[in-house]
């Protein structure tokens, strides 16, 4: 069972890996003609191709692909967008395992986790889909001397880039809507894991969509990556990754003034009060921290308890993360998997000697994990326990399976603490009292509250950061007001006073 879905993705990929992987514009595969740089499957290290970066005349010719194709698409009916991207959801459904098997041979994610994640993207594409044919309507404002309305036109061509954490469900929040609203594409998937990517925008073109819609360029950030966000003919980008480089992308695009959309790091607190279903809270916290390898951007990093319950709730915790399932991501039993990349994992492994030094207590784990003698990038899931929140470990994004463990005394100080960090992505409350959960969200410098519930999805609601975590809303309406530009026609009924100058 799990040396065949390993063998399914390896088939799935396998014509990328008879030669580097180049890049897909107007419709066509570009062999590539710039440096090659190795893909690695993180679970054994093993080198299972390589890529190429593109070269600016080849992100020239992406960006000229989808601006030659603008106009049309723009123009194409929202009926007729709704249909394509319909099939083009078809599609992604047909080859659901597929693309789960590719996201675990080079994202390591978990199979229990990933064969839900190809889905999720095609819901992505459907819920956008049935929102194209209204994308343009706007609103009516009369007043009594014109008719204003507004109307909204799709802007142009937009880079999408994207990071490596969940590479296909993540791309297709940003290319869904790009795609309804009548916008056209240039993808830069992450260079650590640029496969998914790849069957995406195949599997858009068998779809329909016409050449030049949707391309895709891999390369490295600060070559094709930073050629796209400084391009001319690209009005918009949006981009998911880290902060540091929302703000080299800020600057890069600042030049040709750049509309940005950005979703990037957090350090999300979970809030458990002693008044909560603490059985749910441990089990969400757990969830929400250590799946998905803890390469999360809504992760739960950083766990603040009532004292009253701390050392009961942690002792529960270290119980539960000593017995998480650490092993091969195609393994459907497996819970954690190994980190993306010998640098990433040399990173995560720092903040052992960190919280350490810091004075905080190491409950659990602290060390690369044994499922990595083969080579894989594992890292063992950690507790730092009896920290504070001025330490490193409860301030910084670690995004690994690390959980940081706080004390709080009462509402004031878990506000205090919550919002004492940079980030401002997501927060979890939990407690049993309705008048705590509004009085404390409401205090929560996040984008997202969650009161007793890990997070949930609900594609209408906005999705973004406050603070260093982002610029932006993701989901329902959001999405288009990204996308396109809103444009106001004001209609004199005829009889309005005009001054007369020099009569
Ligand atoms: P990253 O910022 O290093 O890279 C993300 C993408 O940006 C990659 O494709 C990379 O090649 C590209 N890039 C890098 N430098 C660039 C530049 N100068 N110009 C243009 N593009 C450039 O992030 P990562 O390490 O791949 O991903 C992890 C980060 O992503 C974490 O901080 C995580 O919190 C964040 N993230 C945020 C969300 C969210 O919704 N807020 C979701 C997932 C991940």
């Amino acid at each position: 069972m799990t040396i065949d879905r390993r063998q399914i993705a390896l088939d799935a990929v396998a014509p990328f890996r008879k030669r580097p992987l180049g890049h897909f514009i107007d419709g066509r595969d570009l062999p590539g003609s710039g440096a090659p740089f190795e893909v690695t499957e993180p679970a054994t290290g093993q080198v299972i191709g390589q890529a190429l970066d593109a070269t600016p005349a080849e992100v020239d010719a992406a960006v000229a692909a989808a601006k030659g194709a603008f106009p049309a698409w723009a123009a194409t009916p929202g009926a007729e967008r709704r249909k394509i991207l319909h099939r083009i959801a078809d599609l992604i459904e047909a080859r659901a395992d597929e693309i789960a098997a590719v996201e675990c041979l080079d994202a390591g994610q978990c199979w229990r986790f990933m064969s839900k994640a190809a889905i999720r993207g095609a819901e992505n594409f459907r819920f956008f889909a049935d929102r194209a044919p209204d994308a343009a309507n706007g609103q009516s404002l009369p007043t009594g001397e014109h008719l204003n309305f507004t109307t909204r036109h799709p802007i142009g061509p937009v880079a999408v880039i994207t990071p490596w954490n969940t590479p296909f469900m993540l791309s297709t929040w940003k290319i869904a809507p790009a795609l309804a609203a009548g916008c056209t594409v240039v993808h830069k998937p992450a260079e650590w894991s640029p496969y998914s990517a790849r069957l995406l925008v195949e599997i858009a073109a068998e779809a329909g969509l016409p050449p030049g819609v949707f391309n895709a360029v891999n390369g490295l950030g600060e070559t094709t990556g930073k050629g796209l966000t400084e391009h001319r003919d690209i009005k918009a980008v949006a981009f998911v990754g880290e902060s540091k480089t929302g703000s080299a992308i800020m600057r890069q695009g600042a030049e040709t003034l750049k509309r940005v959309h950005f979703e990037l790091g957090g350090k999300n607190p979970v809030i458990v009060f002693d008044d909560a279903d603490l059985e749910r809270a441990l089990d969400a916290t757990i969830f929400m921290i250590y799946s998905l390898n803890g390469q999360r951007c809504t992760s739960s990093s950083r766990l603040l308890v009532q004292r009253s319950i701390h050392d009961a709730f942690v002792a529960r915790l270290v119980e539960r993360v000593g017995r998480l399932k650490v092993g091969d991501p195609f393994d459907p039993a497996t819970e954690v998997g190994p980190l993306i990349h010998p640098r990433h994992l040399a990173k995560v492994e720092s903040y052992a000697a960190i919280a350490a030094q810091g004075g905080a207590r190491v409950a659990a784990g602290g060390r690369r994990h044994a499922a990595g003698a083969n080579g894989g990038y594992y890292f063992e899931p950690t507790l730092f326990a009896d920290a504070e929140q001025s330490m490193r470990i409860a301030r910084e994004e670690i995004f690994g399976p690390v959980l940081t463990v706080i004390p709080f005394d009462d509402e004031a100080d878990a506000i205090s603490k919550a919002n004492d960090v940079d980030y401002g992505l997501a927060a979890y409350l939990w407690t049993g009292e309705v008048g705590r959960a509004l009085r404390v969200s409401n205090a929560l410098e996040a984008g997202m509250v969650w009161v007793n519930s890990e997070n949930v999805r609900h594609l209408p609601t906005p999705f973004g950061g406050m603070k260093a975590s982002g610029i932006g809303r993701d989901g329902g309406d959001w999405s288009f007001d990204f996308y396109m530009e809103t444009k106001n026609v004001a209609l004199a009924f005829g009889g309005h006073k005009i001054q007369r100058l020099g009569v």
